[in-house]
């Protein structure tokens, strides 16, 4: 089954298409992870197969890798969002959920590397959820 998929960055400069299927969803609690996203965990979707195009603004897309580790993050170099990569020699897609527009039909495989996950990172389905700003 091939599905095509939109996304972009926050400030609209970059814009990309993916044609393909994922085949895992992780969400990663690593310490790089946390620190790369400022948030709780990554959510990234992998794909061997599946075809990345930029279709605006690849000039804007910077690549840190983290010296020493097999850690990478592609960002927008005007708003820091996060974009797709190509991993290992360009044989693994690897595209933020975040980054995407379209909707995808795919549920997270796994919690992955839970062993160093934050603190506060612990029952979050029992803390209070609120539709907007809580007033
Ligand atoms: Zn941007
Ligand atoms: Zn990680």
């Amino acid at each position: 089954m091939s599905n095509r998929y939109a996304g972009s960055c926050l400030c609209g400069e970059v814009r990309f298409e993916i044609e393909g299927a994922f085949e895992r969803f992780y969400l990663c609690h690593c310490e790089f992870c946390r620190k790369d996203t400022g948030s709780a965990h990554a959510a990234n979707l992998f794909s061997s197969t599946a075809a990345l195009k930029w279709s605006s603004g690849e000039h804007k897309v910077r690549q840190f890798n983290l010296p020493a580790t097999r850690h990478s993050k592609c960002f927008c170099s005007v708003c820091g969002s996060a974009l797709p990569m190509m991993q290992m020699e360009g044989k693994l897609l690897v595209v933020p959920a975040g980054s995407l527009n379209s909707e995808i039909h795919i549920r997270p495989d796994a919690h992955i590397f839970v062993s160093s996950k934050a603190s506060w990172d612990d029952a979050l389905d029992e803390v209070p959820a609120v539709a907007r700003f809580p007033s």
